[in-house]
């Protein structure tokens, strides 16, 4: 979510630098545009990084104020500062690239397997229509073995190919439907709900002081806690149709926002419907596992925020980004009135 709606941003000369930060650096005598300016500020926004730990933010807080004190903004000290502090700078990029890799070779792996099995297929497949041939039958027969051979390589190619299909739109850590699922969902609803004149409404939902729970539980933890909430919301939405054969998508937005696209529900029911996931996820009483699946602790609470817009009520156009910014706004009004709560967008 935006912390801060778009109108209310400062202009900013640097994009990622704030005028004040901007101000102080011309004070130092930092040079403008100036390798050492892309530095500063890049130091001054990582130690914001999701992974760094304590540590780590301390040590770029350090290497800030050095870089600071010591006024020197030559390129020869420029170049001593990169080389000393190699292992500091880039350690952020590194442990994000080592995630990357892993969910990357999860992947190769299971293309591999995938190449693997329609090998064998083809393999059998050769062997099949060689055995048919061989055995010098009847050739309708031979002809009957070799098709069916065909159609259980095309049966098999078709499942794999749903798999990978099914793969791409899976948010891995949740296993509920990621970004691009919720992109392609929301496309498809909005197109729909235009053209048949169905409400459609759309929770963005953020679960509140996460990054205090991670650093208070650690990251495993926090993962679970993701887990937990994606399972909430595909279960609800799993009641709601069976129930009352009401579509509800939930997906993973990104980091720990969620999104639910709920077509055939307008604003008012869907502001019910989002304090009712809301409770539910208060309610959930989290327990805490070590690695071999002991429990550490139970009883741990989460909280969520959930902002909640209608098409075409909230925004000028009929259209994914006007829907999202206009629930984004809601989110952002419900964390700074307190958090926990449930608020719709209200134009103005
Ligand atoms: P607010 O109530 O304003 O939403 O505060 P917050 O701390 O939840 O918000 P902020 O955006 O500052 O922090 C979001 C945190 O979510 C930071 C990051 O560590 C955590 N996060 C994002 N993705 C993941 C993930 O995949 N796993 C874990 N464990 N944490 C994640
Ligand atoms: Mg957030
Ligand atoms: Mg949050």
């Amino acid at each position: 979510m935006n912390k801060v709606p778009e109108s209310a941003r400062k202009p900013c000369p640097h994009d990622v630098c704030a005028e004040s930060v901007c101000a102080m650096l011309d004070r130092v005598g930092v040079p403008k545009d100036s390798k050492w300016r892309g530095l500063i500020l890049y130091m001054r926004s990582i130690k914001n990084y999701d992974f760094l730990d304590n540590e780590q933010k301390e040590q770029f807080q350090a290497l800030g104020m050095e870089v600071l004190r010591a006024r020197d903004f030559t390129e020869e000290k420029f170049r001593e500062v990169i080389k000393a502090n190699e292992r500091i700078l880039s350690a952020p990029w590194n442990r994000a690239l080592t995630r990357t890799l892993a969910e990357t070779a999860a992947l190769v792996q299971e293309f591999q397997d995938t190449l693997f099995r329609h090998k064998g297929g083809v393999q059998k497949l050769e062997s099949v229509a060689v055995d048919a041939v061989e055995s010098g039958g009847d050739v309708e027969r031979m002809l009957g073995t070799i098709r069916r051979g065909f159609k259980d390589m095309v049966a098999m190619i078709e499942e794999d190919a749903e798999k990978m299909v099914a793969l791409t739109l899976t948010d891995a850590l949740t296993a509920i439907s990621n970004r691009r699922a919720f992109d392609e969902h929301m496309s498809r609803t909005v197109a729909l709900s235009t053209l048949e004149r169905r409400p459609l409404s759309l929770f963005m939902l953020d679960i509140d002081h996460f990054k205090r729970f991670n650093d208070e539980h650690g990251h495993r933890i926090g993962d679970q806690a993701l887990v937990v909430v994606g399972a909430i919301l595909k279960g609800f939405a799993e009641e709601m149709k069976q129930l009352e054969d009401r579509d509800i998508f939930p997906a993973r937005y990104g980091g720990e926002e969620f999104a639910v696209t709920l077509l055939d529900v307008s604003k008012q029911e869907a502001e019910e419907l989002a304090d009712i996931i809301r409770r539910k996820i208060e309610r959930y009483n989290f327990v805490i596992r070590d690695p071999d699946g002991q429990i550490l602790a139970a009883g741990i609470k989460i909280n969520v925020s959930i902002g909640v817009a209608e098409l075409l009520a909230d925004c000028p156009t009929a259209d994914i980004a006007h829907l999202v910014d206009a629930a984004d706004k809601a989110l952002y009004i419900a964390k700074s009135s307190g958090r926990n709560k449930v608020c719709v967008y209200v134009k103005g």
